[in-house]
């Protein structure tokens, strides 16, 4: 389905099923319209679905360099399975070396500061850059995912450095079982963390399992927990111009 920019985009745009969305991406943007994924399962789905729904559609992922080695695996994984290419978007080495030198390699347990430190150098500014090559930005966010998701959008306009993209999340209004029943139904590679209690997979040390009864995010620099801020716990790659 084609949208015109005459008419109201956002409007058709959120009606649109995840993979309608996926098509119109590749259809109307081509080279300048990726999925930037840190393959939890949402991305996962939307990998699976581009195959038949979107063939071409770029994949990108940030590479903190600190990542679990079941998620390196499954990198390979996916591009052995559909025979993609997922680009890599890495820290800056001279960045990386002087926050080290000066707060060390674990700095992210002294401060919410100095994670919100980390998460920029190793997180979020890469993913700048990755956003410098698109126009349309599509991503694995979901409303249950936390209370700052909890009204986020299915398409929306966000700014970056001035330009203003359009930033799709095909599987907002999705639960956790309708992603994992995609995956089962259609065996996708998924990160096998998930079978060990995480429910967010980011770096190692940083994203650990969860129990039953703790919120989805929990699990995220789990030694700020006792602060209540559930709210706080996001890298910042979503916060920047997104309006959540
Ligand atoms: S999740 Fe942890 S290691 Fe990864 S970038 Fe953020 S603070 Fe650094």
């Amino acid at each position: 389905m084609i949208l015109s920019e005459s008419t109201d985009l956002l409007d058709g745009l959120n009606a649109l099923d995840p993979e309608a969305l996926l098509q119109w991406a590749v259809a109307t943007h081509g080279a300048r319209a990726a999925l930037l994924t840190s393959f939890q399962n949402t991305g996962c789905v939307m990998v699976d679905m581009a195959k038949r729904a979107a063939p071409g559609l770029r994949v990108a992922t940030v590479d903190t360099l600190r990542l679990h080695p079941e998620t390196y695996a499954l990198m390979e994984r996916i591009e052995q399975r559909y025979g993609i290419r997922i680009e890599r978007f890495k820290p800056e080495p001279e960045c990386l070396e002087r926050m080290i030198a000066h707060h060390g390699e674990f700095l992210f347990f002294d401060s919410q500061e100095k994670q919100e430190l980390c998460c920029h150098i190793r997180k979020v500014e890469p993913n700048e850059r990755a956003l410098d090559t698109v126009d349309v930005w599509i991503t694995g966010l979901r409303r249950d995912q936390s209370d700052a998701r909890k009204y986020a959008p299915k398409a929306s306009r966000v700014d970056h450095k001035g330009r203003s993209i359009v930033k799709l999340a095909p599987l907002i209004d999705w639960s956790e079982d309708q992603v994992r029943a995609y995956l089962a139904e259609n065996d996708a590679p998924y990160n096998p963390l998930y079978d060990q209690g995480y429910a967010s997979i980011g770096c190692v040390i940083c994203s650990t399992p969860i129990k039953p009864w703790e919120h989805k995010r929990a699990g995220r620099w789990r030694w700020f927990n006792h602060m209540g801020d559930d709210h706080k716990k996001e890298c910042g790659i979503h916060t920047q111009g997104s309006g959540i």
